[in-house]
């Protein structure tokens, strides 16, 4: 986690969760054990403790989101701090007002965590000028989604009981993905060997050279012996008049099925962000088939959230719930 010098209103440093560049393999392991703690925490009975008593999140949503707002608002309310849910489309943005002063706005509220999402990459960077509360990114245009690499990390590790030497093939529309970019900082980190594959057209080459990973235009290599294939959207959102083959043709020749799953190794993990395009980059049999953990990273999403919002406000006061 990204550690700030600027001290907060209750005199501490505050602490922000920008990305996963820069985080250290002890960082990330630390929130990945952390999220182990409050994944027990929400398979109780009573899905709630007290630790986050008195702290207030403000959920800043300007892009649409199912799992992510979702799982950071439970997330929140489990740890029983005070989540308020903002989204971009019915507040005063649509009457013009920027950034800056809805963030402003926002923080003469006193709030302990702001969770933003925003089209524009490198926003929440920007948030944390105008805000005194620790900043975590729910995903800045095709930059980062750090909770998201994060969330997978724990996924992948529940599976395989590690992380370290396991074959990672992350297929699809790698150049619009923040999700591609977080995990791959976070799989090479972990000593995870990385392979990305998708059109020319969604593929820029630099990125192996910046990400340290292989780069394919064709899925096939990429998958051979993975031990995890993870599938992404394309981000037509993002694209604008790049270039791009039909879905049809999309779909023939860089979606997962099961003839191409034959590929990677016999006991591959099948993971994908979410929203799933079905028919498009993966079947639906493939979706909703065995080697499928889609729906547990839904679950370790709040897991990890949780362990975030806790190491944010309260580690270094609070024992562990
Ligand atoms: N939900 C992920 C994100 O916000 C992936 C996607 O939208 O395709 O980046």
């Amino acid at each position: 986690m990204d550690t700030s010098s600027t001290g907060s209103s209750e005199g501490q440093a505050r602490r922000h969760l920008l990305g996963i560049e820069g985080l250290a393999a002890s960082d990330i392991e630390r929130v990945l054990d952390l999220a182990e703690t409050f994944f027990q925490v929400s398979r109780r009975p009573v899905r709630k403790v007290p630790t986050l008593r008195g702290k207030t999140v403000i959920n800043m949503f300007f892009e649409p989101s199912t799992r992510t707002r979702t799982s950071f608002e439970l997330a929140g309310k489990r740890l029983s701090a005070d989540v308020v849910n903002f989204s971009g489309k019915t507040s005063s943005t649509s009457k013009g007002e920027t950034l800056r002063d809805t963030i402003r706005t926002m923080n003469a509220m006193n709030p302990h965590v702001v969770v933003i999402r925003h089209s524009a990459s490198g926003a929440p960077h920007h948030v944390t000028q105008h805000t005194s509360a620790s900043v975590v990114n729910a995903g800045d245009g095709i930059h980062e989604h750090p909770t998201q690499a994060l969330l997978d990390a724990y996924t992948i590790r529940q599976h395989k009981k590690k992380l370290a030497g396991l074959r990672v093939a992350i297929c699809g529309d790698i150049a619009h993905s923040r999700v591609a970019r977080s995990n791959a900082h976070l799989l090479t980190t972990m000593g995870a060997e990385v392979s990305m594959a998708g059109p020319r057209t969604l593929l820029p080459e630099k990125l192996a050279k910046t990400l340290g990973v292989t780069v394919y235009d064709r899925i096939e290599p990429a998958l051979e012996g993975a031990d995890v294939a993870m599938m992404l959207r394309i981000q037509h959102e993002r694209i604008g008049s790049a270039s791009l083959p039909s879905t049809r043709e999309y779909a023939r020749q860089y979606g997962l099925n099961a003839a191409r799953l034959a590929l990677a190794a016999p006991d591959c993990l099948v993971m994908h962000p979410g929203p799933i395009n079905r028919g498009v980059e993966i079947d639906p049999e493939i979706a909703d088939g065995a080697a499928s953990v889609i729906l547990d990273q839904v679950e370790a999403g709040v897991a990890v959230r949780m362990a975030v919002l806790w190491q944010l406000c309260a580690e270094a006061t609070e024992p562990l719930p």
